[in-house]
């Protein structure tokens, strides 16, 4: 039998920390050798033999093959600055939220030694929906508007998503556009007609949803329809997991969940 892949999770005692303790345990190709984590969380946490602080956690990065990261963008940051010589030649599996230049700007000074991997969202069903949206906003051209409605659970503290802006930017590909050109966040008060090649963003919040994306195509017509909906997020521990193992091993660089699935 292989040896068992093994993995440190950033951000262990949270939610998304637990999901993946709970499948790596019935997962036979993995093992979770600890977990880093704020000081003051909870440690033993179930499923983890040893969760560190950031600043303690050198030894047991380098007892590992990935690390996979699910916490906030502040504690990603520390990681990769703090522990980038641990880090070195590891595959980073990053899943966090809401990042912005200069934590992107340490996971392309990561990706210079490690192969390193980032999604908005690891759940194999979006990121088919990704590759859907762009070929139909290329073959339906922006004669349709396009308006992007994501809802999440109360607690989520980014908006618009990670998700509908990364599919917002795979339509903006389909056309050749810039998204940032085109994004219009919400509509209120007076804010004119809309725009042709404009790309709606619109933000629901409420309960435990876990994640929803619906991406409308509005002809004058008819309107296409394309909707992902997620029932557990165990779906997204299940894509990173499956990313950890597709990365460890392979070249320093940055990776992304197409290649791993194929849809180039
Ligand atoms: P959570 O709040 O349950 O867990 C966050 C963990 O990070 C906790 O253990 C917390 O102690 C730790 N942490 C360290 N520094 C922190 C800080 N400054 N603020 C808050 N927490 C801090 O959250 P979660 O639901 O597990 O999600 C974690 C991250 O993963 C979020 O950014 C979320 O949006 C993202 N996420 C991404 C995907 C994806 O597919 N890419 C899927 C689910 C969640």
């Amino acid at each position: 039998m292989p040896e068992r892949l093994r993995l440190v999770v950033s951000g262990a005692t949270g939610r998304m920390g637990a999901t993946l303790a709970r499948l790596a345990a019935a997962d036979e190709a993995l093992t979770i050798v600890g977990g880093v984590d704020r000081d003051g969380s909870e440690n033993g946490a179930s499923g983890y033999p040893d969760i560190r602080s950031i600043s303690d956690a050198e030894e047991l990065i380098r007892s590992a093959d990935a690390v996979v990261d699910f916490s906030a963008p502040e504690f990603l940051r520390s990681l990769l600055s703090e522990q980038s010589d641990a880090l070195t030649g590891r595959a980073v599996v990053a899943g966090t939220t809401g990042l912005g230049a200069e934590e992107e700007r340490l996971l392309d000074r990561a990706a210079e030694r490690s192969p390193v991997l980032t999604a908005a969202n690891f759940s194999v069903g979006v990121n088919v929906l990704m590759a859907l949206v762009e070929r139909a906003a290329r073959a339906l051209g922006p004669e349709y508007d396009v308006e992007i409605v994501e809802a999440h659970h109360r607690r989520k503290e980014d908006a618009p998503s990670g998700t509908a802006l990364a599919l917002g930017a795979a339509i903006a590909s389909g056309r050749e556009a810039d998204l940032a050109a085109v994004r219009r966040d919400g509509r209120s008060g007076r804010p004119g007609a809309r725009p042709t090649g404009e790309i709606g963003f619109h933000a629901v919040r409420g309960g435990s949803v876990v994640g929803e994306h619906e991406v409308m195509f509005i002809g004058d017509l008819d309107r296409v329809e394309i909707v992902h909906r997620a029932s557990d997020r165990a779906l997204f521990a299940s894509g990173a997991l499956r990313a950890a193992r597709w990365l460890a091993g392979r070249p320093a660089g940055r990776y992304d969940m197409r290649q791993v699935l194929g849809l180039d």
